[in-house]
């Protein structure tokens, strides 16, 4: 199975797909967390990145489409795929579902999830992260010292591109390359749930789990 994870940035798409690949036993393919591996690794695809996204611009498809070809590939034929943070252009779409049927794959569903964008930015431009992964926001949920991490004591960082005027840009992006891909996957003969993003965690997850459920038979332990 490979399933979409579509949305703006800071719906809570990683959070809940990182959930639901523990879950189901999947593979996540993370686009934007690959880039930012080679980033750190000073690849050269590290470097042909960074540019495009500490301005919140999208990576050229070519380098995208290579890296997700390379990371598929690896793959047995029976690992169920999430993908998240990808596509996000319709030629990224277009080129996924050109490598799958090679693959013996196809796209069997796109969750997307949805929120207003006042909630979007705050969200985003609020995140502060720990060197160990821990995630808070100032507005939603910060740590008890401004600043440092309640359980390692690490000081907090904020990713270059979570800015608040980069926060725009990768809004505007958003609804200028990536929201064409609604209406891309609709046409198609692939299952669309929508998520309504704008509510506590554990309901989300809940929506997610039900629509999983509802509409690919798809519970902890399917592959
Ligand atoms: P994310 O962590 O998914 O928000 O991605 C962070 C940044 O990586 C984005 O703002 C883009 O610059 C880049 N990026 C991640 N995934 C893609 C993709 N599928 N296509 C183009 N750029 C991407």
């Amino acid at each position: 199975m490979v399933v979409i994870l579509l949305g703006p940035p800071g719906v809570g798409k990683g959070t809940q797909g990182a959930r639901l690949v523990d879950e189901l036993g999947w593979v996540r393919i993370a686009t934007g967390d690959l880039l930012r591996a080679a980033r750190r690794e000073g690849t050269e695809l590290g470097r042909k990145a960074q540019e495009y996204m500490d301005a919140g611009d999208l990576v050229p498809d070519g380098l995208i489409v290579a890296l997700v070809k390379e990371h598929l590939a690896g793959l047995g034929a029976d690992t169920g795929v999430l993908f998240d943070g990808f596509p996000r252009t319709v030629p990224q779409a277009v080129a996924l579902d050109a490598m799958l049927p090679e693959l013996s794959r196809k796209v069997d569903g796109v969750l997307l999830f949805e929120a207003p964008s006042d909630v979007l930015f705050k969200r985003i431009s609020g995140r502060r992260s720990s060197p160990e992964g821990r995630v808070y926001n100032i507005y939603f949920d910060p740590p008890a010292d401004e600043g440092i991490c309640d359980v390692t004591g690490s000081t907090l960082v904020h990713r270059a591109d979570d800015e608040p005027e980069t926060v725009e840009r990768r809004l505007a992006v958003y609804e200028e390359q990536t929201a064409p891909l609604i209406s891309y996957y609709d046409a198609a003969p692939t299952r669309v749930m929508r998520i309504e993003g704008d509510r506590p965690m554990a309901d989300v997850q809940q929506a997610v789990r039900q629509e999983l459920a509802r509409q690919l038979d798809l519970t902890a332990g399917s592959r």
